[in-house]
């Protein structure tokens, strides 16, 4: 239905277009994924300024025509996360976690808890925990989270072919979580380390992401990777 209406929003990712425009893809809170066109947008003396860039948390006015792309007509920044801009580091984790938004969550339908999972691992890589913010544990638990808000998070308390409790040794993407010796067939084998991480992971707030070896990480984060490849058909790029 034609008309106006407003939302906060996270830009995910901004494109030049045409002469002077430019194409936002939004996290909105109230439509979930929506894509924008903000015309006049990259003119020197533009309404928007610099705010139309990824990673700013915005006030919209976005106007829905007939067309697949929204209409920007108003923006505020709400926080522009300028800690975070200042350091590579920072940058390159709150990239790559609105990359996997982009990948997984692309219906435009409000999503609150993915929206406010963004926003709050945004909020800890801008505040004073932000350089740890940006470290392996976190940007995984991120993931990990990301896929729980998104309905696919892994099954991790019992064998997900079975249901057995006890000897839960490997993973599989296929059955979507962990596994117990006799199904450990299909899978590969999950630490109990990595098990042990995941289960924090989703349990903790982002700022209390558990730590771990490399090995575990990495087995940790190849369990959400195919759970999300078999389960959402979303090929994430790597956490860290
Ligand atoms: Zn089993």
């Amino acid at each position: 239905m034609p008309g106006n209406f407003k939302t906060e929003a996270i830009v995910l990712r901004s494109i030049r277009y045409g002469e002077a425009d430019r194409i936002v893809h939004l996290y909105t809170a109230a439509r979930g994924r929506v894509g924008a066109i903000a015309k006049g947008s990259r003119r020197p003396k533009s309404r928007f300024g610099g705010r139309l860039e990824p990673f700013f948390r915005l006030d919209l006015v976005l106007h829905e025509g007939r067309g697949e792309l929204m209409t920007v007509t108003g923006a505020a920044t709400v926080d522009g996360y300028g800690t975070l801009r200042s350091d590579g580091a920072r940058i390159g984790a709150a990239a790559r976690a609105c990359d996997a938004v982009l990948r997984l969550l692309d219906a435009a339908e409000p999503n609150t808890a993915a929206y406010n999972l963004l926003r709050s691992y945004l909020e800890l890589l801008d505040g004073p925990q932000g350089e740890a913010g940006s470290r392996p544990g976190v940007a995984l638990a991120f993931r990990a989270k990301l896929a729980l808000a998104s309905g696919f998070a892994p099954e991790l308390a019992s064998c997900a072919r079975c249901g057995e409790a006890q000897h839960l040794s490997a993973f599989s993407g296929a059955a979507g979580g962990v596994v117990c010796a006799g199904c450990e067939g299909e899978g590969f084998p999950l630490s109990e380390e990595a098990h042990t991480f995941l289960v924090s992971a989703l349990g903790s707030p982002l700022a209390d992401a558990p730590d771990a070896g490399a090995p575990a990480l990495r087995a940790a984060e190849r369990a959400i990777g195919e759970t999300l490849e078999h389960h959402a058909h979303v090929k994430l790029r790597s956490a860290a």
